[in-house]
């Protein structure tokens, strides 16, 4: 801590008063001692994690400035950026306003019940005083509310301080009379803060089960040794049960959650709901990237620009591989068995093969364009692109199962290539070619180059990847259900008894498009029969290669034929092979413990 930011009479500071909470509105007041001339501020318009612009001086208004006594005139340069017209160097104070009511995790909230807030929400940035210390009073607390951050505290109540802006903003806060617990992992507390969970929500087996996931991935990434620590002093989940939300923003030392309030686990129950497991799952994700993001991170991330959007290839690494780990440590971790972990990429398998866009995007691609695709998603979305999570995932599934299987379950493993990066870069920017080398020279000098070729191809191309083939390798059979109707016809349908059956994508390719269909069509009728949901049609269709359909598109019925081809893609299972060879379940056993 800096003496005199200590002392509270120095830096950048900022008051955030919550108490206007049933107007959702945080009123903060910041000082900047010995401001220029001419003081430049501005707000973010993006969170790092989230790769979107979205705007958050939207939400600022009522801006005004001051230097004691005397008004400071202030101009707005853009969307985001205002100039202060300063006289002397006596300290410049500003007041504004933030609306305050996203549930997200993205930006902030502030209601009766709690009060969340993200940095680069609430926090315009000092042009010029980056790298100050910045300090944080919250204001208007109510009785009985508690604070829940990491960020250091200072040495007041209620006071807290960043080293820079770029800490500032990476300490989000929850406020209110929320549930908490602490365990221990890798001799670093960890702690847990819950808001909304309802009575009998059992928070001893959250910690337990949240503790074994983090014991888990501390192993990954620094080995079994007594005293490998974590890259971080402290670290807390922040989560938040809603009625209905998911969600996770991964910072430095925390991560802000949103998830479901009944998938929290409940006293006197022991069963492990998909809910839960998905919980489990985001709160591996999560910590997972506080190595990979947060420190390995991409070399564009090494420096981050809070005004404009920030590319960079390489989030099929960072997302992909972040969501390969997170079920893969809750198999690790003894939370998920074999068959359950097979099952949960079997489901991100049937996702990736019912998206033509995989032809036509490549990860690298999909990467890049994160900004105006992935976070804009429309109708056309499984035709033009793919996930960097799902298929991101599959690359490092393919990627681990590859090295796997060249050293006969003695070799190499992805979690090689990721010590390896962490150990190399010194848990800092990374680019592509480090990537390749390290999985290179955890191949070894006589496979490296071909499979570092071949990751690049997964990357940078569009083939599908050759999974049917890596998992019978390790003894896990790929089977494909028969095509559902609405895989048949290369269409999606939301249904429901207010809107009917509504189509919500129709595939590039398909019989649908063929037809005539379009997204937000209502399906009427399939050969002069009433649908009530779309599998309903399926004993009426006859048995020629056509149907009569009957769609409303814009107030008008549409009269069309629509072609039903047999060979669609269906889902994928994945099971274990009670009939592999010897060398096939050693391969398995080294990777699933199963
Ligand atoms: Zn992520």
């Amino acid at each position: 801590m800096n003496s005199r930011a200590a002392r509270g009479g120095a830096g950048i500071a900022y008051r955030v008063d919550v108490a206007e909470r049933h107007a959702h509105r945080l009123r903060v007041t910041l000082t900047i001692p010995r401001p220029a001339a001419e003081q430049h501020v501005s707000l973010p318009v993006w969170i790092p994690g989230s790769y979107l612009v979205r705007e958050f001086a939207r939400h600022l208004s009522g801006l005004a400035a001051a230097q004691g006594a005397r008004a400071v005139a202030l101009r707005q340069i853009d969307k985001a950026s205002w100039v202060a017209q300063c006289r002397g160097r006596a300290a410049l104070t500003l007041t504004y306003e933030v609306h305050a009511f996203d549930p997200s995790v993205r930006c902030a909230y502030l209601d009766a019940r709690r009060g969340f807030f993200n940095g680069t929400s609430v926090f315009l940035r000092v042009q010029g005083r980056d790298h100050e210390p910045h300090r944080v009073t919250l204001a208007g607390l109510p009785a009985g509310w508690e604070v829940a951050t990491t960020m250091r505290t200072g040495t007041r109540r209620n006071e807290f301080i960043a080293a820079d802006y770029d800490e500032l903003v990476d300490h989000p806060f929850e406020l209110g009379r929320f549930w908490r617990g602490t365990f221990q992992a890798g001799g670093v507390a960890h702690e847990f803060v819950v808001a909304g969970a309802l009575p009998d929500f059992d928070g001893q087996r959250l910690l337990d089960d949240a503790q074994r996931i983090c014991v888990a991935q501390i192993a990954l990434w620094h080995g079994n040794a007594p005293g490998a620590k974590p890259p971080f002093a402290r670290y807390l989940f922040m989560l938040n049960a809603l009625d209905e939300g998911y969600g996770g923003l991964e910072h430095r030392a925390s991560t802000a959650l949103v998830a479901n309030r009944r998938d929290l686990p409940r006293a006197g129950s022991t069963e492990r709901s998909d809910g839960y497991v998905k919980l489990l799952g985001l709160v591996s994700h999560e910590y997972f990237h506080a190595w990979n993001v947060k420190r390995l991170r991409p070399s564009e991330f090494a420096h981050v620009d809070y005004t404009r959007e920030n590319y960079t290839a390489l989030l099929w690494f960072f997302e992909g591989f972040t969501s390969y780990y997170d079920d893969l440590a809750l198999l690790r971790a003894g939370l998920v068995d074999a068959p359950r972990y097979l099952r949960l990429v079997a489901t991100t398998i049937s996702g990736v093969l019912a998206a033509p866009g995989r032809k036509v995007q490549s990860l690298a691609q999909s990467s890049f364009d994160a900004w105006v695709k992935y976070y804009r998603q429309d109708e056309n979305t499984p035709n033009a692109t793919i996930s960097y999570y799902t298929l991101g995932s599959l690359v490092a599934l393919a990627l681990d199962l590859s090295l796997r299987s060249a050293g006969k379950g003695r070799g190499a493993d992805l979690d090689a290539v990721m010590r390896r990066l962490w150990q190399g870069s010194g848990g800092g920017p990374i680019g592509e070619d480090d990537i390749l080398a390290a999985v290179a020279a955890a191949a070894g000098p006589r496979r490296g180059p071909a499979l570092a070729a071949r990751l690049h191809s997964w990357v940078h191309g569009t083939d599908d990847l050759p999974l049917a083939e890596l998992l019978a390798r390790f003894g896990v059979r790929w089977h494909e259900q028969p095509p559902t109707l609405a895989q048949r016809w290369g269409l999606r349908v939301a249904e429901s008894a207010l809107t009917g059956v509504k189509v919500t994508h129709v595939l590039r390719g398909g019989a649908a498009e063929a037809a005539g269909l379009a997204a937000g069509d209502e399906l009427l009728a399939v050969e002069g029969w009433r649908l009530r949901r779309l599998e309903d049609a399926l004993p009426l269709l006859p048995a020629k290669a056509s149907a009569r359909l009957l769609a409303v598109r814009d107030q008008c019925l549409l009269e069309l034929t629509i072609a039903t081809p047999a060979g669609a893609q269906g889902a994928v299972q994945l099971g274990l092979d009670e009939s592999a060879g010897a060398a096939a379940r050693a391969l398995r056993k080294a990777w699933l413990q199963g």
